[in-house]
């Protein structure tokens, strides 16, 4: 099979209508219809393998989170994905991995009315590059930069199971039901895209969880110009975090990568009526700690002591 054809087979018969796309795959270049009143939101994520990701998570698996990371970032911006683009670089040409990764970007890619729209095909070491358009209201961007002293720090959910996703891959076998539950942690996050209209309404900052909660919500905090405070007893720990890891839960909840879900903060004057639109819409924050003048991270202890929080996450260089 040429380029061509793979192109065609794999990639422009996924990609599902949208009346924005003027047109996508098959030109130099593809047209899309941008709404007036909207500023476009551009982000990329490279997955590289034994990098990002194991061969033998499977095709499908490595697609869906493959648009899954790309599709927070866009949440992290209170915005809503819309486009895609996708540079591969392929070892061989194998068609039953093409199938499994083409029908894990169609599911993915429909789930969140992605269209795709374009993108690059190459022969080399197995490397995804998803590039993701979104649109936010003009000048309603929610930025890692506008945190103020005072501000309430809050979570998007309970941390630490994606990781110790990564763990059990590695480690002694654990009960099917539980694995099962943790792959899908892994393989498959949630990015937060349903939490947009509150965002949009008191958010002041937010990053989504990649690399781990200490080390993302330091990069927040220093684009602000502030430190934080954070509760031990509030951050939120996965369940099985808390079965399988018992004394070091905390750190996989405080430190461990891939969970993809969101921290941000708001005023605190607007804490009260956050509380009570997320519990009308029977949705779950967290509440995990304060933005502070003092540069730096900290942690309140159960016992009431305040220690020195270093950001530890996962870092390339
Ligand atoms: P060009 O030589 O102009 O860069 P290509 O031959 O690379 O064009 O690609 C042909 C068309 O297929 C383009 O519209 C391009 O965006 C699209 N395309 C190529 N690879 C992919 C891919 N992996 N996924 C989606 N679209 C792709
Ligand atoms: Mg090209």
């Amino acid at each position: 099979m040429d380029e061509f054809s793979l192109i065609n087979t794999f990639f422009k018969s996924i990609s599902h209508h949208r009346p924005d796309v003027i047109f996508g795959i098959g030109d130099d270049a593809a047209c899309l219809d941008v709404p007036p009143g909207m500023n476009l939101l551009v982000s990329c994520d490279t997955l590289v393998e034994d990098v990002h990701f194991k061969s033998h998570w499977g095709a499908y698996n490595i697609a869906c989170r493959a648009v899954m990371v790309n599709v927070s970032d866009i949440a992290a911006m209170g915005g809503t994905p819309c486009w895609a683009t996708l540079a591969l670089t392929l070892p061989t040409y194998d068609e039953v991995w093409l199938k499994c990764f083409s029908d894990g970007l169609h599911d993915s890619f429909a789930r969140f009315n992605i269209a795709l729209i374009g993108g690059d095909t190459t022969r080399g070491p197995l490397s995804i590059t998803l590039t993701i358009h979104g649109l936010v209201e003009k000048g309603h961007v929610i930025k890692r930069s506008g945190a103020s002293v005072g501000d309430k720090i809050y979570v998007s959910g309970e941390l630490g199971a994606a990781a110790l996703g990564v763990d059990v891959l590695t480690g002694p076998p654990i009960p099917e039901a539980d694995h099962t539950l943790l792959m899908k942690k892994l393989f498959h996050p949630h990015p937060r895209v349903d939490l947009q209209p509150y965002l949009q309404a008191f958010a002041t900052a937010a990053i989504d969880i990649s690399d781990g909660l200490s080390s993302d919500l330091n990069h927040l905090c220093s684009a602000s110009g502030v430190g934080a405070c954070l509760n031990t007893d509030t951050v939120p720990i996965h369940p099985l975090v808390k079965h399988y890891k018992r004394g070091a839960a905390l750190d996989f909840a405080l430190h461990g990568g891939d969970d993809y879900e969101l921290c941000f903060t708001l005023a605190a004057k607007d804490e009260p009526q956050l509380k009570t639109l997320l519990r009308t819409a029977g949705l779950i924050c967290y509440p995990i700690g304060v933005i502070e003048k003092k540069l730096g991270l900290r942690l309140k202890t159960f016992e009431g002591q305040i220690d020195s929080l270093d950001p530890a996450g996962y870092k390339h260089f």
